[in-house]
């Protein structure tokens, strides 16, 4: 399925160890290599003055447009994201695409107590969003990583990894994507 890069993009910092935590999270969910993008470059033209906050699909653009040639990039930010019909988003991709993005701006409300609890929670979303990326959709399994997170709670509830039909499908996706 060629390589996965995760790229921090935010405005702040990211700590190195919540960034490994991700990426051994995102290897075992998909099992092939993902590495850290060190790409300096920062996302333009995403901010929605109005709403101050970024729209996640011109983001998804922008990664398009800037990230690695190769392969899949999950952005990785702390701004707050939206959909023109949602207040918020945790994140989005292209479905079957190239490009996924998540924010922890949501992830850490109402009050962080542990970091260590965002890091969890970021790698669910990641491995959801890179999962839209590679082709899956919402699954019905509230254990499962694809199941449909309106909000913390639902994040928290679920799991970090795929259920046992969403590994079968996208097996199957890939099977179907030419080999190079
Ligand atoms: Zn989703
Ligand atoms: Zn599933």
């Amino acid at each position: 399925m060629g390589g996965l890069w995760l790229w921090w993009i935010g405005e702040g910092q990211i700590e190195r160890e919540a960034m490994e935590h991700v990426r051994l999270h995102v290897e075992r969910a998909f099992r092939v290599p993902a590495a850290v993008w060190a790409g300096q470059a920062r996302p333009q033209g995403t901010l929605d003055v109005r709403r101050k906050q970024h729209a996640s699909g011109r983001m998804l653009e922008w990664l398009l447009r800037e990230g690695p040639g190769e392969g899949r990039v999950l952005g990785m930010t702390d701004v707050d994201l939206f959909i023109p019909i949602l207040t918020f988003v945790f994140g989005e991709a292209q479905l079957n695409g190239r490009a996924a993005v998540v924010s922890t701006a949501r992830l850490s409300e109402p009050v962080l107590v542990d970091r260590r609890v965002l890091w969890e929670r970021l790698a669910k979303e990641a491995v959801h969003e890179l999962g839209h990326a590679l082709g899956l959709t919402h699954c019905s399994r509230p254990e499962c990583a694809m199941s449909r997170s309106a909000g913390l709670r639902d994040v928290d509830r679920k799991g970090g990894q795929l259920c046992a039909d969403c590994r079968t499908l996208l097996d199957q996706a890939q099977d179907r994507e030419p080999r190079t």
